[in-house]
């Protein structure tokens, strides 16, 4: 007997052919660091899926990647589960889907079409988000995303990164006092020159080069020995937090604001914006500026300033309604470094 007679044969067989090629591409980019498609190829087979699930969610699953964060981490590390699960973001491919999640926010919030939102707009770094655990001031923790729940713990690898300081401490007289425990987030990254260094070593050694410098990061974290990462010179910027005692952020442009205080790193091209209109121009703005950044970026991430409002939004399965990530078309430089890759 069929489970769902109503939906074409070929609509069940081809979601469950979408399932199993993006779970074993999402293994070949979470757990190995070594993509086999391009990014834009990967989110061409989720989006079909996604649509897929739209138009049929009965055939929806717990367990289908558009459900789920990343990936579940990787043997040989210690598993610590994230006080605050650490999602993804939705993303938005153009001006008109920018709109819409706009809309969908006022929609939510009951106000009208109209108002005016306040937004953070920050590059998205091309790295590997982690979580660190300060506890009194003192680093007690460097986890990896993993997925979204339980993350790796590469607490050894993330000491070995200078711009993270082993301790908080107030940089500022205006600044608060070091709460008694923040879990800050942020993006590990490579910069373009380490990225294309460290491949030119890899080809002299006749290993197969990483395809981006997000797989070259994530690659260099997930060491199980850290005197490997200590060779490579990851950086990191701030953008968040997570779990936090002791102190009340009202919005993320004061958590924006208030981190590097405490010795924590941030973005210098980070800016608070009036609305979408002006969050679209900030899109242009860093699209432009791309090429002559020192590290690769994939787009920008919108935020709703105001925190209480994202907790009246809240989360879906895998992203928050409050944040969305404006893409930047994919850029030629990636796909001839794809094909050098591939020929490998
Ligand atoms: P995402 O990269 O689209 O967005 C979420 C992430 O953005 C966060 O986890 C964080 O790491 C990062 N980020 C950077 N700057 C940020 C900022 N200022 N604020 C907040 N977050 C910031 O989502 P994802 O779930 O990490 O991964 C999806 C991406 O991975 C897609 O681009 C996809 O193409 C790619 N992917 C590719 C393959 C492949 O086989 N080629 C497989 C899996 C995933």
């Amino acid at each position: 007997k069929k489970e769902y007679p109503h939906i074409p044969q070929e609509i069940i067989e081809r979601v469950k052919k979408l399932r199993e090629e993006i779970e074993y591409h999402n293994y070949r980019y979470y757990v190995l660091d070594s993509p086999v498609i391009s990014d834009a190829e990967y989110d061409a087979l989720m989006r079909e899926l996604k649509e897929l699930e739209e138009k049929y969610p009965e055939l929806i699953t717990p367990d289908s990647p558009t459900q789920r964060v990343g990936f579940k981490p990787a043997e040989g590390f210690k598993e610590v589960p994230h006080a605050e699960p650490m999602l993804s973001l939705d993303d938005a491919m153009d001006e008109n889907e920018v709109l819409e999640f706009d809309k969908r926010v006022k929609k939510f919030l009951g106000l009208p079409e109209e108002a005016q939102i306040e937004y953070t707009v920050e590059p998205k770094i091309d790295g590997l988000a982690v979580e660190l655990v300060y506890e009194d001031g003192t680093l007690k923790l460097g986890a990896t995303r993993g997925d979204g729940y339980v993350g790796e713990d590469v607490t050894a690898n993330i000491k070995t990164i200078k711009s993270i300081p082993l301790k908080l401490k107030k940089f500022d007289e205006d600044a608060p006092e070091i709460p008694p425990r923040i879990d800050v987030r942020g993006e590990v990254y490579l910069n373009k020159e380490e990225f294309e260094k460290i491949n030119q070593e890899r080809i002299k050694k006749g290993e197969p080069p990483f395809a981006n410098p997000r797989n070259a990061a994530a690659g260099s974290l997930r060491q199980l020995d850290p005197s490997v990462t200590a060779k490579r010179k990851l950086d990191i910027f701030c953008y968040g937090v997570g779990k936090v005692e002791g102190y009340n952020f009202k919005t993320q442009w004061e958590v924006l604001q208030t981190l590097p205080k405490w010795g924590l790193k941030i973005n210098p091209l980070v800016k608070l914006v009036k609305n979408i209109r002006e969050a679209i121009d900030y899109h242009h703005e860093m699209e432009k500026k791309r090429q002559e950044l020192p590290y690769e970026i994939d787009g920008i991430v919108i935020k709703v300033n105001d925190l209480s409002l994202w907790e009246k939004l809240g989360t879906k399965a895998r992203s928050p309604r409050y944040a969305i990530a404006y893409k930047f078309q994919p850029t030629q430089v990636t796909t001839k470094l794809l094909n050098v890759v591939f020929q490998v």
